[in-house]
């Protein structure tokens, strides 16, 4: 592969603004917030023309320049490519808005977004020495990690809720993990990583408390602006656990538009969470900055049951700075539009994609969205991991065959 020039200066504590030296390990800053790894990017506008990226392959790594990596041998691929930004026209018309855009991450490799977040977190930990890793995860994350791990031959502990969708368990361990289930929440299992750093010298990779993650997350925004011209949708709907994505596509735009290649529109950036675990809608509501962690979280969309996420401030600023907001959706209008999409658009969101569309519906019933506006909804995983309800019949082959109870079904 091509050597490209890299332009990672320093990294940045996104709370107290203090500096940190690039091309060193860390987790969090020292006044416990996420790390953002900054650019110099007059450098990058200059290295790289929008243009240049049509000889590149139909995957992340294009946006190399805005990437951390320094050395292509520590690049790990497993077929990532860019994902599809499919219109959802039927559903448009029945609810009468603007146009309906849904980007499909369920393609990437281990069937999730998380992809991007670990293709990377996983590509700095083997530029920077790391041999063994450990996460709680609620699933897809665990997966990704459990990938890009056995890939570079990194050793992986996983931990992971016990009432974990069980693809997810059994993926992750399938895939070379040592892994965990727990009797509690994911915040319990960030503990088990957080006080086994010193025993078990592992690196801590949950959400955030590792800077690079962010930084795939971030391709997310610099594909969607490609894919659209170098334009931007009026609204994001953005189902938010962790929200890595959301920090990580509002980081994309600031970059994009400093090194010239989109203008200041930015969307607006809606956070949606599940009725039975939303601290960043209650945080929005109330007019904080920093979200109380949820007690008992419950929901359907195990992706989204983030009961307190590090990053809570940065999800808040980018919703209000945007001009959007968070929003809660109950699991029957999850369920409901999960259902709807696949009937009406042929397209099988998994649980926390199918919320942005529940999202959808119940503020352009309230006016938060305007009918005028272009939506785009985000559906992080593929549907086929998520348990369905059955809805066939069965035939018994020992009796004539019933054509019409066949037609009547
Ligand atoms: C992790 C995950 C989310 C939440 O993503 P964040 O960027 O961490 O908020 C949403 N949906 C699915 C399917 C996930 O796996």
């Amino acid at each position: 592969m091509q050597e490209f020039s890299t332009f990672v200066t320093h990294l940045e504590c996104s709370y107290t603004g203090k500096l940190y030296p690039a091309d060193q390990l860390h987790g969090l800053s020292e006044a416990g917030k996420p790390l953002l790894v900054r650019y110099d990017l007059e450098g990058v506008a200059k290295a790289v023309s929008k243009s240049d990226l049509q000889q590149r392959r139909p995957e992340f790594w294009r946006y190399r320049e805005l990437l951390p990596v320094r050395k292509s041998e520590n690049v790990i691929r497993l077929g990532e490519l860019m994902t599809p930004i499919l219109p959802a026209k039927m559903l448009q018309q029945e609810l009468g808005c603007g146009e309906i855009l849904i980007k499909d991450e369920g393609r990437l490799p281990t069937g999730s977004f998380k992809a991007r977040g670990l293709a990377l977190a996983v590509a700095m930990a083997k530029e920077l020495g790391v041999t063994r890793m450990a996460m709680p995860t609620n699933g897809n994350a665990g997966a990704a990690l459990a990938a890009y791990c056995s890939r570079a031959g990194i050793d992986t502990f996983v931990f992971c809720p016990e009432d974990t969708p069980k693809v997810n368990i059994e993926e992750i361990a399938f895939q070379g993990a040592k892994t965990f289930l727990a009797n509690g929440y994911i915040n319990d299992c960030g503990k088990i990583v957080g006080e086994g750093k010193e025993v078990m010298n592992w690196f801590d990779t949950s959400t955030l408390k590792e800077p690079y993650r962010i930084e795939g997350k971030k391709t997310m925004g610099l594909e969607l602006a490609e894919q659209m011209h170098w334009t931007v949708p009026d609204v994001i709907l953005y189902p938010t656990g962790g929200g890595t994505g959301l920090i990580g596509m509002w980081k994309a735009f600031d970059e994009l538009e400093a090194i010239g290649w989109i203008g200041s529109k930015r969307p607006r950036m809606v956070a949606v969470q599940a009725e039975g675990c939303a601290p960043i809608v209650q945080a929005y509501d109330t007019g904080q900055r920093h979200a109380e962690p949820w007690q008992n979280a419950a929901t359907i969309a195990s992706g989204i049951r983030v009961p307190a996420a590090v990053g809570d401030f940065l999800i808040l600023d980018a919703v209000r700075e945007s001009n959007g907001f968070a929003v809660a959706v109950s699991d029957d209008a999850i369920k409901e539009a999960h259902k709807e999409c696949a009937v009406k658009e042929g397209i099988l969101l998994c649980p926390e994609g199918a919320a942005t569309l529940a999202a959808l519906k119940q503020e352009l019933a309230t006016g938060r969205i305007n009918p005028n506006e272009q939506v785009m909804l985000f559906n992080c995983a593929t549907g086929l991991k998520y348990p369905m309800e059955s809805e066939h019949k069965t035939i018994d082959l020992s009796k004539p065959i019933d054509y019409d109870f066949i037609r009547e079904s």
